[in-house]
């Protein structure tokens, strides 16, 4: 052994001795204070080894008649039974030793034990397979914590919630089969630990988010729930409730939500492409439930609503954000049918065919949304125009263009709010019928 090792042991066991004479503690609870140093042990051994050697210096003491009886004595009753029973066999004397300054005797293997099996059942009751476990003391064993190391110095102490953090997570993992997840877990579970070490567990469950793309192939469909102010529904459907009704039941879920990269009019179709989205499936029972099994669920309900929906794989969070900031920067293609009250002709749709190449429109925002949207000016981009002549009349056009164009006040130009526009350019009325999107770029 270094002498350098020896020296560190021996400062331990007299810095330690220095504690004992003064504080009841238990083996974990003293080894936990010297956790820095480690020596290759676990708190509750390294306590042990101290007070070993603690033991044996009582006995070389009293052998050499070095030291006084009072000394032994407060070591016996702050030490535990191991530091007691060696008192006992010097000086014939019966001792119950103090509970513990920080746990009260509490914090041992089967409260560990005991405490990881309750977090497994509440694992196994969320279908969870990745936890993070958190742990809340009560404030009276941080302060008596902050009372030793502020007292003694002991910048090598590791604290009570990070030790019971680590040593239920430990037993959780070996027992349940779930694995820690510092970043996204399933379910969180919360330890919190009173005064008198009696404690209560209560878990989070973190939704399961699913990414995938929609199609809307009717009109009048929702995003989300449109109730109007007498309470009624004014859209028949939404992506919303078709996704709940399809998914809530298989992954007995309290609510499912979506977060589409953006959205089209009510009245437009979504097709083509379909439109990205991410599922968020909020409080589920059941959590491994395969994206076939969910696919298969979604088909059955496409027969009775015109959307389908077709989820791709599982994702985190961070997605939710990122699906819908971007949803900006896609570019898209629509189709729009488009009516005139005066006669189109030829030379007119040649015309907005070589207009709109790559030209910029400045917006703003549309009167029909002035009510719930401020008013403000964007500029965006259309790309280019292909337009096919249906009747004397009618025209349908292919427009691709920037994300968030508002395409309806293209074509009609809005009192002048767009500009420049459809209407503007062939120097005619035009009124836009029927609008879809073909095309979400990836
Ligand atoms: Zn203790």
């Amino acid at each position: 052994m270094s002498s350098e090792f020896t020296a560190l042991v021996s400062d331990i066991v007299e810095r330690s001795e220095k504690i004992l004479l003064e504080t009841p503690l238990c083996s974990r609870c003293l080894g936990r204070l010297f956790a820095k140093y480690g020596l290759g042990l676990s708190n509750q051994d390294r306590g042990l080894m101290i007070k070993t050697l603690l033991a044996l210096k009582i006995f070389t003491e009293y052998s050499r008649g070095e030291s006084s009886r009072r000394n032994h004595y407060m070591l016996a009753l702050n030490g535990g039974d191991q530091l007691a029973s060696s008192y006992m066999k010097i000086y014939g004397e019966e001792i119950s030793p103090l509970s513990c300054y920080i746990c009260g005797g509490k914090f041992t293997g089967s409260f560990i034990q005991e405490v990881s099996e309750k977090a497994c059942e509440i694992l196994r009751e969320h279908d969870a397979s990745s936890f993070l476990i958190g742990v809340v003391v009560d404030e009276e064993i941080s302060r008596r914590e902050l009372d030793l190391l502020v007292k003694y110095g002991l910048e090598s102490m590791e604290s009570i919630k990070r030790e019971l953090k680590r040593e239920i997570g430990k037993k959780v993992a070996e027992n349940c089969g779930s694995t820690p997840n510092f970043t996204n877990p399933d379910v969180v579970v919360v330890v919190k630990i009173e005064r008198d070490f009696t404690y209560s567990i209560t878990s989070e469950s973190n939704p399961v988010f699913i990414s995938g793309r929609y199609w809307k192939l009717g009109r009048n469909i929702s995003h989300v729930p449109w109730i109007t102010r007498s309470g009624f529904k004014k859209y028949s459907v939404s992506i919303q409730e078709f996704v709940g009704e399809a998914l809530r039941s298989i992954y007995q879920s309290e609510d499912v939500v979506i977060h589409a990269a953006g959205r089209e009019d009510v009245d437009a179709r979504m097709i083509g492409s379909g439109r990205p989205l991410i599922i968020e499936i909020k409080k589920p029972v059941k959590r491994s439930i395969g994206i076939e099994e969910a696919n298969k669920a979604l088909r059955e309900l496409s027969r009775r609503y015109p959307i389908v929906l077709e989820l791709f794989s599982r994702t985190t969070r961070s997605s939710k954000v990122f699906v819908k900031n971007e949803a900006k920067l896609r570019r898209k293609v629509y189709r729009v049918a488009v009516y005139s009250p005066e006669e189109i002709l030829p030379q007119d749709l040649v015309k907005l065919e070589e207009f709109f190449s790559n030209r910029e429109v400045k917006q703003r925002t549309p009167t029909r949304i002035l009510r719930r949207k401020k008013d403000r000016e964007k500029t965006k981009r259309v790309y280019a125009v292909r337009i096919v002549q249906v009747s004397r009349r009618v025209f349908e056009s292919l427009i691709y263009c920037d994300g968030g164009l508002y395409v309806k006040e293209l074509i009609h130009g809005d009192y002048g709010r767009t500009v420049p526009s459809f209407a503007e350019v062939v120097g005619k009325p035009l009124i836009p019928i029927e609008l879809d999107v073909v095309l979400v770029e990836d």
